[in-house]
């Protein structure tokens, strides 16, 4: 059995920034669930239709073929649609609620645990998302939930957007309402929302640097 290792939570807790040191510190590989369901929202978007309507969304499933690689140099999983790389979109902040909003729809999610399942059945894998420990692989080898104050979590938001000069004027304030926004989304949807999975550790990382977070983390992986 391969070893995988489920990392969820809600955004903003650090999942993205640990499973990728991890899956580095373990040589094994990083799966970034969240890029697969940003690439179904921007294919989506990309077609005119509306991530909500389940039922103009529901027709363009059996045409989507995705694949997730890997860029070598940049170590950077890509995300390709029918051919086309996504990957540089997907990052955007529209994209975010439209991923949370298209990921309702059973149906989308089933097409992607599928993939999910496939990777995580032939590989060792750290896994990042929402519903890994709970859902996609519930007798994962280690189970992890990543959590932080929703204010510590936006204000992370609000730098990294900060930083790449992706605000378009957003204010902290903005960021912090669409952080619960999508969190509540993700929480409260009928099929596989974000739960703590049956034994997951809970770390809370309001107080923790990334550092801090990897050590924590290591030490729950090794213990056997
Ligand atoms: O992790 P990230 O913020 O990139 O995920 C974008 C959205 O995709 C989340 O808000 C969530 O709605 C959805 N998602 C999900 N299940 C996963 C991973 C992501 O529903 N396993």
């Amino acid at each position: 059995m391969p070893l995988n290792i489920a990392i969820d939570g809600p955004s903003g807790a650090g999942k993205s920034t640990l499973a990728k040191r991890l899956a580095e510190d373990l040589k094994i590989l990083y799966l970034d669930t969240g890029a697969m369901y940003r690439g179904i929202a921007y294919f989506v978007l990309d077609k005119g239709v509306d991530p909500a309507d389940a039922e103009k969304v529901l027709p363009l499933l059996p045409d989507i073929e995705m694949t997730v690689s890997y860029d070598e140099s940049s170590g950077v999983q890509q995300i390709v649609i029918n051919g086309v790389n996504v990957t540089p979109h997907i990052r955007e902040h529209r994209i975010s609620f439209a991923a949370s909003t298209v990921s309702k729809i059973p149906e989308v999610r089933l097409k992607l645990v599928e993939l999910q399942r496939k990777i995580a059945s032939e590989r060792d894998c750290v896994l990042d998302g929402r519903d890994i420990g709970s859902y996609v692989l519930p007798n994962a080898t280690r189970k992890i939930y990543l959590d932080a104050k929703p204010e510590v979590r936006a204000e992370r938001r609000f730098k990294e957007l900060s930083e790449k000069g992706a605000l378009n004027g957003m204010s902290y304030e903005d960021v912090l309402s669409d952080v619960n926004k999508r969190d509540y989304q993700d929480m409260h949807r009928d099929f596989a929302p974000l739960v703590v999975a049956d034994g997951a550790v809970v770390v809370d990382t309001s107080e923790l640097n990334a550092e801090e977070v990897l050590k924590k983390i290591e030490e729950i992986v090794a213990c056997k």
